[in-house]
């Protein structure tokens, strides 16, 4: 589904990702770990556009879309993204929030949109807060809008950048348990966490990126129980 081939990329003299590549298959779910600093979020953004590669391909669904001539919008909608910080637009609704992509990337009616956005809005219990504005959530059931929000347009994947770490603890669990559900449903996660139990819990493989390079991946169980690299097992003691 995604593949990424020999990504390099640089802020001023600092190579940040120094050659990266991965495949990630249909219905995988991936979880980037590694220091702070290490490139997970800028690999993110890279794959959604964000970021132009310097050096690399980044294939979806066999389309280069790291090609300049893509337009970041319209590969923008088959990927979608949530951040750490909710990044809910707050003078729209809830409802218009979700349905924004579906309506004006997707050109989807309104009626459409709003079906299915309410669908999904009912799955997470916030149904009855569509007409509600961002403000009057918890930061849990904000960053619970804002999967919904990246998964109404259906898109081919979704990437996920610590979308816990700014959230009380006791918040937590029922975005984890979100994540959790879409991926038993099948749906193609990329996510950079630094919530390692969970990492290990829903993710099929683990990718450990050290300093712009990825130094080590395989099943949870062999990343977290038998790491082959002497970096992995340095990280993984700061967790223990
Ligand atoms: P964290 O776990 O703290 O989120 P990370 O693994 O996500 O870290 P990145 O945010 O990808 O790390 O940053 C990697 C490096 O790239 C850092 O040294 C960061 O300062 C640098 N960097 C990221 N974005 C930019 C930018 N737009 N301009 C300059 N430097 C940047
Ligand atoms: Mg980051």
């Amino acid at each position: 589904l995604l593949r990424l081939t020999g990504i390099r990329k640089s802020f001023g003299t600092a190579e940040v990702l120094r050659g990266i590549d991965l495949d990630v298959a249909e219905g995988d779910v991936v979880a980037l770990i590694g220091a702070s600093g290490s490139g997970k979020s800028t690999l993110l953004r890279v794959i959604n556009l964000l970021e132009r590669v310097d050096d690399g391909q980044v294939l979806l669904r066999g389309e280069d879309i790291s090609d300049p001539r893509v337009k970041p919008d319209a590969v923008r909608a088959r990927i979608g993204v949530v951040f750490q910080h909710f990044n809910l637009f707050p003078h729209l609704s809830v409802l218009d929030n979700v349905t924004l992509a579906s309506r004006h990337v997707l050109r989807r009616d309104r009626a459409e949109s709003e079906a299915r956005a309410l669908e999904l809005l009912g799955r997470i219990g916030l149904a009855e807060h569509a007409r509600s504005y961002p403000d009057r959530l918890s930061g849990g059931q904000q960053q619970r809008v804002a999967i919904v929000r990246a998964i109404a347009t259906d898109p081919d994947l979704l990437l996920l950048d610590e979308i816990t770490s700014a959230l009380d603890p006791e918040l937590v669990g029922d975005v984890l348990a979100l994540v959790r559900d879409l991926a038993t449903a099948g749906t193609t996660i990329v996510m950079a966490t630094h919530e390692m139990a969970f990492a290990r819990d829903v993710a099929d493989r683990v990718v450990f990126l050290d300093r712009g390079v990825i130094a080590e991946e395989g099943t949870p169980d062999e990343v977290f129980r038998r790491p082959r690299e002497q970096r992995t097992r340095e990280f993984l003691a700061r967790f223990s």
